[in-house]
């Protein structure tokens, strides 16, 4: 305004200026305030619609996560879910090895393939040391790592790739199971990737989240190799003890309608030691695979509708479990079928091996108190036909499950017996037939002390002993007690020689690569002179093996040990093996001297005798009872005898008081 103007008309147009110029400002002042109300609710909103956005990605991988034991698929659907919620390009999945590296799974996603396939090429097999590149970061930072320039990672491998597709910010994330990374998500993109808060918070959640499906995969696969058998593939016992528990109990009140075949291979510890347990290995796998293949040929001929299950219990042992509809024609129709599919040959790479199956069958019924019961019982029939050789199938049978468990009973017994020292000696006189009859010898015979039952003699026992494998054990034991006692025995009244003890050698001891030393040991060990100790030893042992038994007699002979053939005439050997035996006597078994009165075996017995005096042996007669029959033998040559006319077996103190009278 000048100076000197009219204050009024100039000044009522100054205060409109200033009005105008106050409401200007107002306005100015409203319109930023509204721009940044406007831009306050923008961002909230797009905070909100930012929040959203992760809460649903974080639901999506919780719901991936509570639906899939996979682990690749899951991180496979998290790479999506992420790569597209989150803008980025390029996800890639990696496991930790468990020995300090860091994997690429070949799980990945990527939005245009095109772009990235040289990307994808080296990420899908890539392989890092914990603290290298950008995977290998993240474990050893134990936490997210974001960057911008890609290339400034050490050992990033694949910054040239990404660079070259115009990928220049990554972020990647740890999943873990509890404190234990596990494996890393990796993300590229075009984009730089802005580190928030908010981000970080949501990629820890989705490690978790898919780490919860590690921790199910991890617990499963430890359930699946506690409960299958790795070699094969097929369920295991547990397996089969659940299902069979399942199937038990599920069955009528007959309890009809379920069996248990049990399988032991014949054979297969020959293909394991002969050619390694690599091959042995590898039979299981083809034996498994064939029986499955028969079970269900089986199936398909037998419309019956059993279902089965098949699984492998032991190291050559498989049990079929079958439930539902079938009769025992089918099931030995079944264990036929069994022993078809194993009989060609195995090719196992250059050679091929053979083995055959035993099979124990049985079906449940009202006896049977649990599946345990019915396996027990298909075990034992199993055992049944492994002794009869292979290829052979036993049907389980209640008289079968009598016999079967007095026998193993006994074998405990007896292995009991073994461990306690309950055996006993007990020594039958020999004497010298003809007019000047004298004790010459005893003979060692076995007893069994058994703290319920009372002596017991060796028939009883002895077999089972040979089954369980305790009979060279024993028999060591008896050398050593004879000698023992032929140490200890008192010179006998009026005696020009002293007498004998005659031990009983079954064919498994004899033939032991040891057998000589085993004799020497008794000897030596007692201190006495060889020529008192005995052995007596049957025809079967010639029969397995004579040019040993040969050699063996020989050895001990020389030695000064002597040599007896017991039970002459019983046997089946030829008259051919008695004249290659080194010898020194035969014992007449008592079965021809009990029927002495047949012309028979009286012309068996003069031809024994006759023999026995071309062959220098000397003759003994077993189980003379009468003196009768003590005459008669005497009267054809026969130079000694034992026999309850002369003494039963008795015990060391009373041969010893007998000797001294
Ligand atoms: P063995 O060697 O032929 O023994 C003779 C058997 O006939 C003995 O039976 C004896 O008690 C029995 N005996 C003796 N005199 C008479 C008689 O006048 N009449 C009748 N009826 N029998 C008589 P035992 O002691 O029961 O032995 C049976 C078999 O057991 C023995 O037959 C022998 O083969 C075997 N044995 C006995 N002790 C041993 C042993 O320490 N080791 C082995 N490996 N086998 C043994
Ligand atoms: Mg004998
Ligand atoms: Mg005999």
């Amino acid at each position: 305004m000048n100076a000197g103007e009219p204050s009024g008309v100039f000044g009522e147009a100054t205060d409109t200026e200033a009005r105008i110029a106050r409401l200007e400002r107002q306005v100015l002042r409203e319109r930023m305030a509204r721009i940044e109300a406007e831009s306050i609710a923008e961002k909230g909103l797009r905070d909100l619609f930012e929040s959203t956005q992760r809460i649903s990605l974080l639901q999506k991988i919780t719901d991936i996560a509570n639906s899939s034991n996979e682990v690749n698929a899951s991180i496979r659907a998290a790479l999506e879910e992420i790569c597209c919620t989150l803008g980025y390009d390029f996800g890639n999945g990696y496991l930790l090895d468990g020995e300090g590296r860091i994997c690429a799974c070949d799980t990945w996603f990527v939005q245009e393939p095109q772009d990235f396939a040289r990307l994808v090429a080296v990420s899908r097999k890539a392989e890092f040391e914990v603290g290298n590149g950008l995977p290998g970061k993240v474990v050893a930072k134990g936490d997210i790592v974001w960057t911008r320039e890609l290339y400034s990672i050490t050992g990033c491998t694949r910054a040239k790739e990404a660079e070259a597709c115009g990928l220049a910010s990554a972020c990647a994330f740890p999943v873990r199971v509890e404190n234990e990374i596990v494996a890393v998500l990796e993300f590229f993109t075009r984009k730089p990737v802005h580190e928030t808060k908010e981000l970080s918070w949501l990629m820890n959640q989705i490690g978790t989240q898919l780490g919860r499906v590690m921790e199910r995969q991890r617990a499963w696969s430890l359930l699946q190799t506690a409960r299958h058998d790795t070699l094969t593939g097929l369920p295991n016992r547990a397996i089969l003890a659940d299902r069979a528990h399942a199937v038990f109990a599920s069955l009528p009140a007959d309890n009809t309608g379920m069996a248990m075949i049990v399988l032991d291979l014949n054979g297969f510890k020959a293909v394991n030691d002969r050619h390694g347990h690599h091959a042995g290995d590898k039979l299981l796998t083809l034996v498994a695979a064939r029986l499955g293949r028969s079970v269900m040929s089986w199936q398909e001929h037998h419309r019956l509708g059993a279902k089965t299950l098949l699984a492998r219990t032991g190291g050559d042992e498989f049990v079929l479990m079958l439930h539902g509809r079938f009769d025992s024609t089918s099931l030995n129709t079944l264990a036929e079928t069994i022993h078809d599919c194993l009989a060609p040959p195995f090719r196992m790479g250059n050679t091929s091996v053979n083995v055959g199956a035993s099979i124990g069958i049985a079906t449940s019924n009202t006896v049977h108190e649990s599946h345990d019961h019915l396996l027990r019982d298909a075990d034992l029939a199993m055992y049944e036909a492994k002794k009869l050789g292979s290829r052979r199938t036993i049907m389980f049978t209640r008289e079968l499950g009598t016999s079967v468990r007095r026998a193993r009973q006994l074998e405990g017994e007896v292995r009991d017996a073994v461990s306690k020292g309950q055996f006993q000696l007990y020594y039958q006189p020999i004497f010298t037939l003809g007019p000047n009859t004298r004790i010459c010898g005893f003979e060692a015979l076995l007893r069994w002390n058994h703290p319920m039952r009372g002596l017991i003699g060796p028939d009883e026992f002895l077999s089972c002993a040979e089954d369980i494998g305790a009979l060279s054990t024993i028999g060591e034991w008896v050398l050593q007690e004879a000698c023992a006692t032929i140490a200890r025995m008192p010179p006998m009244a009026g005696a020009v020689e002293s007498p004998f003890i005659s031990v009983n050698i079954a064919p498994e001891q004899f033939l032991l690569p040891n057998f000589v030393k085993q004799v020497k040991s008794a000897v030596n060990g007692a201190g006495v002179a060889p020529s008192r100790l005995k052995i007596e030893i049957t025809e079967n042992v010639a029969i397995i093996d004579a040019a040993a038994a040969a050699e063996v007699l020989t050895e001990i002979r020389r030695w000064g040990v002597k040599a007896s053939l017991d039970d002459f005439g019983t046997g089946y050997s030829s008259l051919s093996y008695l004249h290659q035996m080194p010898l020194d006597s035969l014992k007449i078994d008592k079965s021809f001297v009990a029927s002495l009165h047949e012309p028979k075996n009286v012309n068996i017995i003069r031809a024994i005798v006759d023999l026995a005096r071309d062959l220098e042996l000397t003759v003994i007669a077993e189980g003379i009872e009468t003196s009768e029959q003590a005459r008669v033998l005497a009267s054809f040559g026969c130079q000694q005898g034992q026999g309850f006319l002369f003494g039963k077996p008795r015990p060391q103190w009373n041969i010893f008081g007998l000797l001294a009278a």
